[in-house]
């Protein structure tokens, strides 16, 4: 299947490391043009020089936090000065902290809304003008299987994954009709550095090994292993694609059957 996204310009926020990553590394094999962010230069320099040498297509990095809207604005200008336009916009961040309700104060609400919420907010804003004046384009969020299932000591994620689920719901009925569309995609537990800190801190919460931890979740998961950034990263980029032209609003999981429910 051709995906049709040769030539498309495809901004993928915190993309040095993990799923971010891995699907621009799937968007770039499938010719499109990249613009990566992350916060540390040097990382986000070299994952651009791999992803070039592996195919040849053009990547242009940004070091920015996308929880500072300052930021977020600073890579837009640069992709549009450099490509001229934004054809497929993928929110993502890294993960807020683990915790309870009690565990987090005003400031912890404050950090994780700016990261997880205020950042899709601000790169939507910035993109759609160009998106509506085309009539074409593709916003992909990264969420998690939490939006369907909230998970344990994951309360910040827990709460404002699902506040972007309803923006990015209310804002695929607004912009349907301009050729753009608005998607999430929920992944479960996936080997990257994420799960590894997460099981980190599980194993220190409870005295248990890490491997443990890790352990409990694969008993968790009808396919009884950790998803690969790339299983993840297959769907990602179709949903990105023109081939997904007729699929908005959408949450879908790759979670390798952790869901349990009937969606
Ligand atoms: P990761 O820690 O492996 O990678 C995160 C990437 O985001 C890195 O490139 C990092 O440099 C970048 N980043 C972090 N904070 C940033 C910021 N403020 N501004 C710009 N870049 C930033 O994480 P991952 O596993 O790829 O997860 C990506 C997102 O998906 C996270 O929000 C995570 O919570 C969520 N998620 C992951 C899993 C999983 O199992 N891996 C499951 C559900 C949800």
């Amino acid at each position: 299947m051709d995906l049709g996204l040769k030539g498309k310009v495809a901004l993928v926020a915190a993309a040095s490391k993990g799923l971010g990553r891995a699907l621009a590394e799937e968007l770039a094999a499938e010719g499109a043009t990249l613009v990566l962010c992350a916060r540390t230069d040097e990382t986000l320099q070299q994952t651009c020089a791999a992803i070039r040498s592996a195919t040849g297509a053009q990547v242009l990095g940004v070091a920015a936090d996308v929880a500072k809207p300052a930021d977020v604005a600073r890579v837009v200008q640069a992709a549009l000065a450099q490509f001229g336009q934004i054809d497929i916009l993928v929110t993502n961040a890294g993960g807020p902290p683990a915790g309870t309700f009690e565990q987090h104060d005003a400031a912890a609400w404050d950090a994780a809304t700016r990261l997880l919420l205020t950042s899709v907010v601000e790169l939507t804003r910035a993109v759609l003008p160009g998106m509506k004046a085309r009539g074409w384009g593709r916003i992909l969020n990264i969420t998690s299987i939490s939006v369907k299932q909230p998970i344990g000591n994951l309360l910040l994620s827990n709460s404002l994954r699902a506040a972007v689920t309803g923006m990015a719901r209310t804002l695929a009925n607004e912009v349907a009709a301009d050729g753009i569309t608005v998607n999430n995609i929920l992944p479960g537990y996936t080997r990257t550095e994420r799960v590894e800190h997460l099981a980190g801190a599980a194993a220190a919460r409870e005295n248990i090994s890490p491997e443990q931890a890790t352990e409990r979740w694969t008993n968790e998961i009808p396919m009884r292993r950790l998803g690969e950034p790339r299983e993840f990263a297959a769907l990602a980029a179709f949903l990105c694609s023109e081939r997904a032209s007729y699929i908005t609003g959408t949450s879908t999981a790759v979670d390798g059957g952790w869901l349990r429910g009937l969606y």
